[in-house]
């Protein structure tokens, strides 16, 4: 069995398993053997569960043969990004805060996916803790874009980007607090979405910014992403931002355009006030027209507060981050100083022993925002906009289904060089609005490198979403079915 067996749709690769036309443990054994050869190139992985996937892949293969019901995504490798807790098994958040930490519990998602009968091949690498929107923050590695290993591949989920890109594996999990799923699928030419607020369950995950944070889905298409978002979406009493929808089939009706009939894409005109990577702005202009005979109509739509979203972003995310890192005090769990001399002391070099420069910065100036003197000035006041934002979203969809818009306005940086601040302001304004967002693959630029487009649909539109990105899908000239290269000599 050859690597092409790790190209096959999720979909179909499941029957193949359940029928037991193919052997889970062959999948995984191909899996690893590639994984060998690819992974000292990306590295996406801090931590590969070799021996361990295995007896999971025997014990899918004596279940199926018995004759037992096969789960949904029986046997299948899977990602999942190291914030989000698996029982028994160390989460770093790729800090050296949580070198050693053993999540006592499995996420929400983690659980349902365990009921599926997936396969947890590893851990991705990420930003310290998913903050950054490059990789480059880990406390860890650095992880190349599997496009081009001289450029980064994103962030911060970059590692599961990476690791699916690269066909290492079918599918994997992110984290989206800022277009932390959807921007490195867009700089590694995949499939990133991002559900509504409340659409999957957070418990488990290592919180950023708990008024944004939401788990996403990556995959080579956007049906397998869909799928994967079956399994793991609806309610949880655990988790009191979640909403109670009863769980839905984001899979079964995606090829069926009917509902999207009267279809209206909205462009922003904002788009335009930004210096936008000049071939970005090419296929976009193309992926309009493209929608425009095939799709339905395009009108453009007015969003003034999307100036903001860089500012807003930063002092809300900021003042979450500062309170949800105040747990990390050396006392609980995670790294202990062993220098501190009383207890303040001891909070304080637990903390700047084991935090990186990113974490640190951001805990500063969310103390900043918060303080009493700024808090009005700061804090408050970014909360007014950031309703302003969100009811001018909402006017906006009076006149639209979708708002479309590149992914990013730039492409992946090579490792070092810095993104502009607005780069990812298209996706982060779904995060403030709790909007579901997925970026699909648009086109090849000439530096051989992939550009993506982002769809945002109205909360709760996600089974929408999802039809709209496929039927993108099918009229992208994008190839799916193209994978990076590597010198494997
Ligand atoms: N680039 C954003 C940030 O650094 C993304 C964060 C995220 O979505 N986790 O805050």
């Amino acid at each position: 069995m050859n690597n092409e067996i790790l190209k096959i749709k999720v979909k179909e690769l499941k029957i193949k398993i359940c029928s037991c036309e193919i052997k889970s443990e062959d999948v995984i054994k191909v899996c690893f053997g590639y994984i060998k050869k690819v992974e000292p190139k990306v590295k996406a992985f801090l931590k590969l569960n070799d021996d361990q996937s295995l007896k999971q892949a025997e014990k899918v293969d004596n279940k199926l043969k018995s004759g037992t019901k096969c789960g949904l995504l029986e046997g299948i490798p899977i990602g999942i990004k190291d914030n989000i807790m698996i029982k028994g098994e160390t989460m770093t958040s790729a800090s050296k805060y949580l070198e050693n930490y053993v999540s006592p519990y499995d996420a929400t998602v983690i659980e349902k996916l365990k009921d599926a009968g997936v396969i947890f091949v590893g851990r991705t690498n990420m930003d310290e803790f998913a903050m950054g929107g490059s990789t480059e923050t880990s406390a860890y590695q650095k992880t190349a874009n599997p496009w081009n290993i001289e450029r980064i591949p994103g962030g911060s989920s970059g590692g599961s980007a990476a690791a699916v890109a690269s066909g290492m594996v079918p599918f994997a999990l992110g984290s989206d607090t800022g277009g932390s799923v959807r921007q490195p699928a867009g700089f590694c030419g995949i499939v990133g979405y991002k559900p509504s607020y409340g659409l999957i369950s957070r418990y488990g995950t290592c919180a950023l910014a708990s008024s944004f944070d939401q788990i996403g889905t990556f995959a080579k298409n956007v049906t397998d992403a869909a799928l994967l978002t079956s399994v793991i979406a609806g309610k949880d009493y655990r988790d009191p931002i979640c909403e109670p929808n009863e769980c839905i089939d984001y899979v079964n009706d995606i090829d069926n355009p009917n509902s999207l009939k009267t279809l209206k894409i909205g462009v922003p005109k904002q788009i335009f006030d930004y210096k936008v990577d000049s071939e970005i702005s090419k296929y976009f202009n193309d992926a309009v027209n493209k929608i425009k005979l095939a799709l339905g109509e395009v009108v453009e739509v007015d969003i003034p507060a999307y100036k903001y979203v860089p500012a807003l972003y930063n002092v809300i995310m900021c003042a979450e981050v500062s309170a949800n890192i105040a747990t990390f005090d050396g006392i609980r769990y995670g790294y202990r100083s062993t220098n501190g001399i009383n207890l303040n002391d001891e909070y304080t070099k637990s903390r700047a022993e084991s935090l990186g420069y990113e974490v640190k910065k951001r805990i500063l100036f969310g103390t900043h925002v918060l303080e009493a003197k700024n808090y009005h000035r700061c804090y408050h006041q970014a909360q007014k906009v950031r309703t302003l934002l969100i009811n001018q979203i909402i006017d906006a969809y009076k006149k639209c289904d979708f708002i479309f818009s590149p992914a990013t306005l730039q492409m992946p940086v090579k490792f070092g060089e810095m993104l502009p601040q607005e780069c990812d302001i298209f996706l982060i304004a779904a995060n403030l609005a709790g909007l579901p967002g997925i970026t699909v693959p648009c086109s090849f630029t000439s530096i051989g490198m992939p550009m993506g487009v982002h769809f945002m649909g109205t909360r709760f539109s996600d089974v929408k979403l999802f039809k709209v990105a496929r039927l993108f899908e099918k009229i992208s000239e994008f190839d799916i079915n193209k994978y990076p290269t590597f010198d494997l000599t």
